[in-house]
């Protein structure tokens, strides 16, 4: 069967297409990775605003024991200064327990600060934790998303590879290696349109023969410069259409 432009346009087209459909393959699960990595460190926020409450939490625990003990032992003082029969004495307890109450003090006021630190910190976990619900769920449904596409998407790459092995019977038997090579080598755009005289795919001019060749169909042309299949595309009538389409 004599090799056409149209099949070789074609050919290429469902390369094009092939690749296209590779891409969004590949470009969901890397968006997919990347929004997971936000989530777990979104998820590492959360843990450790849950461990500065625990730990301004235990702060005020802290304190209210060292009130109790402070609180006692200005008790166990007022015993003894009912008791003590030495004025010495008795200045000398009134001055402690005015310490003691003095320290108590700011102990009370450290406790009332530490409540209200840990007030902000419960609101601020619950912030987080309501944040990371919801970006959790947005990460579940990418995930759906882009598993439910991936199926159909991988369906019609099959397709595709079943019509591009069916196009490439229009490459000739002898041509068949170089054709494999370039595309390994240019992927889907190993072929490539030949248009106003020049590959597409290099922009290096074709020589008269090569042109009379690819308006005739005779044979496969091959890019003397890349090497790539070409297939001629025919010059627009007008150059009034052509600007148009370049837009
Ligand atoms: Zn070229």
């Amino acid at each position: 069967m004599s090799t056409t432009a149209e099949s070789l346009r074609d050919l290429h087209s469902l390369h094009q297409r092939a690749k296209a459909l590779r891409d969004r393959l590949n470009s969901g699960p890397r968006t997919l990775a990347a929004r997971q990595a936000a989530l777990a460190t979104r998820q590492a926020e959360v843990e450790a605003a849950k461990k500065a409450l625990q730990d301004a939490k235990l702060h005020v625990k802290k304190h209210e024991h060292s009130l109790k003990g402070i609180e006692s032992k200005i008790d166990e003082l007022t015993i003894k200064l009912n008791q003590v029969k030495k004025n010495e004495e008795y200045k000398a307890l009134q001055n402690q327990i005015a310490h003691d109450q003095n320290t108590k003090g700011k102990v009370e006021e450290d406790i009332l600060n530490s409540l209200d630190g840990v007030e902000t910190k419960s609101a601020e976990v619950a912030r987080l934790e309501a944040d990371l619900q919801k970006f959790a769920s947005e990460v579940e449904a990418l995930r759906k998303m882009i598993d439910d596409q991936s199926a159909a998407q991988k369906a019609q790459l099959a397709e595709l590879e079943v019509a591009i092995t069916q196009a490439e019977t229009a490459i000739p038997e002898e041509h068949r290696d170089h054709y494999r090579r370039i595309v390994s080598r240019y992927g889907a755009d190993a072929l490539t349109a030949c248009e106003d005289d020049s590959c597409h795919g290099c922009y290096t001019s074709i020589t008269p023969q090569m042109k009379n060749e690819l308006i005739n169909n005779s044979g496969l042309t091959f890019c003397l410069s890349c090497g790539r299949l070409l297939y001629y595309v025919a010059p627009e009538p007008s150059t009034t259409k052509r600007t148009a389409k370049a837009r």
